[in-house]
């Protein structure tokens, strides 16, 4: 078998491993990434973050074209799906990113290997390609990901009842979609067919919407999602699933069964370990079979680290990033900053929700004094003037120090309005230093500093 020496080796090129690739090539490591796929950039940019949110801007355009500029006094008549068009514009943006990671991976010198990589012992891999290659390093990064979670009953047909791969790619409209899960992607993708015309319902076995979220929030969200015929069966717990006849038919605890064209399972993600050596190797897992690191992303073997969806924590792109620039600093012996306090989250429907900090409900299980501020979009002006009214922002403060705990948006553009909320927190602020930050009139920024002056009762236009 061909042998290779590097000073590094990543597996897995998502936005963890890639990022974590290019990242220790710059402080000057000899660097290797090794990717299943001849495409870089992982779920992320292949089968997520990406293709979802293409596919929301488009649907996004679609709806509103066709029912929703009158007000603005544009008519426009005549309007049609062309979902084959609408694929091929995701598949374009992807093309572009991923070349784009293989293009920086060229100009930092990182070396790339296509095949699956295990581990096989002190400080190597083997990576199986066309040709399969023993690679040494002195140390190595695990960044595998995850995988859409599969829940018993359910038989996936890898068509009619899928998980977020297929939904991303369905080559017509549903007429009926089921989607299982109200968490993340089960809205996202629930609003993308639900704007192209399916008739979707969505079942969560909890009692409300985004569990994860501020309760508050969760609320509004479910309000408004149903307002745009999105339906949802709440606390619902779906126990099986499969297809007859052409058609899927989910079966639910106490309820009657639901009949669909096709279903989508959005039941969370599991860690991806299977096919790495991990047990052999000695690497452990914790009891929810994510990889166990320490503070500084180590394993349980010396030389091998983790990062990104396949250990503890939220499983989202820009923490796993954020997790490989901080490993490879410190392996570079740099400090390699990462405050999990401060990683915004943001859900992409309409209106969008995003977060950042502890919910009201996990402060008053934590029982820390806080004070909140609350202010609505409803009398905005630009919030107005795109037509998008609906939402709040919510400042969390601590009661005696005014520090910022936590900010939860659901609004116009919240994914871009929680940058302010992270910097500030980030930052150190309290309520009153974020309040006293001017903001540029008209923009929705204004909301956000009503809010945070809310906080000791001083919103000027409450
Ligand atoms: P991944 O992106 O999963 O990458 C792991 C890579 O490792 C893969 O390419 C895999 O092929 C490779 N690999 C695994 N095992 C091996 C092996 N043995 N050898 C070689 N290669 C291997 N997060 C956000 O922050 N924002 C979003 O808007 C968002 N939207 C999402 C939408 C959907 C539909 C989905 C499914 C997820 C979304 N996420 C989003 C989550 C996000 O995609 C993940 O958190 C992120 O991709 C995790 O990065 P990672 O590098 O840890 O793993
Ligand atoms: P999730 O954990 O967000 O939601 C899964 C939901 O399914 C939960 O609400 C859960 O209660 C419900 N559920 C589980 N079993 C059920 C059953 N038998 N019957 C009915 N409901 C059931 O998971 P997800 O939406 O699959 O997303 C996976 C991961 O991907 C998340 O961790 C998320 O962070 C990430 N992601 C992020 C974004 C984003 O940042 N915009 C977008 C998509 C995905």
């Amino acid at each position: 078998m061909e042998k290779r020496e590097h000073d590094l080796v990543v597996i897995g090129a998502g936005p963890g491993g890639y990022v974590a690739a290019i990242r220790a090539a710059q402080l000057g490591m000899d660097v290797a990434c090794t990717e299943k796929y001849e495409r870089l950039g992982g779920t992320c940019l292949n089968v997520g973050c990406i293709p979802s949110k293409a596919l929301l801007e488009s649907s996004e355009r679609y709806q509103e074209a066709a029912a929703g500029m009158d007000g603005h006094g544009v008519v426009i008549e005549g309007v049609r799906l062309d979902l084959a068009a609408m694929m091929k514009r995701k598949e374009t943006i992807i093309a572009n990113l991923t070349k784009g990671v293989a293009f920086l991976f060229k100009k930092n010198k990182v070396s790339r290997y296509v095949g699956k990589a295990r581990l096989t012992g002190d400080r190597a891999v083997v990576v199986k390609g066309e040709t399969p290659v023993e690679i040494r390093a002195r140390n190595i990064i695990i960044a595998s990901g995850s995988v859409a979670s599969t829940i018993p009953g359910v038989d996936f047909d890898g068509d009619l009842i899928g998980t977020s791969t297929e939904a991303l790619s369905y080559s017509s409209v549903p007429k009926r979609l089921v989607v299982i899960g109200a968490g993340v992607i089960g809205l996202e993708l629930g609003s993308v067919w639900n704007r192209l015309g399916s008739d979707v319902t969505v079942v969560e076995y909890m009692d409300r919407v985004l569990p994860e979220m501020d309760a508050e929030i969760s609320r509004h969200a479910h309000r408004l999602l149903r307002r745009q015929k999105i339906n949802f069966l709440l606390g619902a717990r779906v126990t099986g699933a499969g297809t007859s006849d052409n058609e899927c038919v989910v079966e639910i605890e106490g309820r009657d069964p639901l009949r669909a064209d096709r279903v989508l399972v959005a039941t969370g993600r599991s860690p991806r370990t299977e096919g790495l050596g991990l047990d052999e190797a000695g690497v452990e897992l914790t009891d929810n079979g994510r990889i166990k690191v320490d503070d500084n992303f180590a394993t349980s073997v010396p030389g091998v680290f983790a990062i990104g969806d396949v250990i503890g924590g939220a499983m989202l792109a820009h923490k796993a990033s954020d997790e490989g620039v901080a490993c490879v600093e410190r392996l570079a012996g740099r400090k390699g900053h990462l405050d999990y306090g401060v990683i915004p989250s943001v859900v992409y429907t309409r209106p969008e929700i995003a977060s950042v900090g502890s919910t009201e409900g996990r402060l008053e299980e934590e029982a820390i004094p806080f004070k909140k501020g609350v202010f609505s979009f409803k009398g905005n002006g630009r919030a107005m003037a795109h037509g998008l009214n609906d939402g709040l922002v919510k400042v969390l403060a601590h009661r005696e120090t005014g520090a910022l705990l936590g900010v939860h948006v659901i609004g116009p553009w919240a994914g871009e309005l929680i940058a302010q909320a992270a910097v500030a927190m980030g930052g150190g602020m309290t309520a009153a230093q974020l309040a006293g930050i001017c903001a540029a009139h008209p923009t929705l920024s204004e909301v956000m500093k009503e809010a945070a002056l809310d906080v000791d009762g001083k919103a000027i236009h409450a």
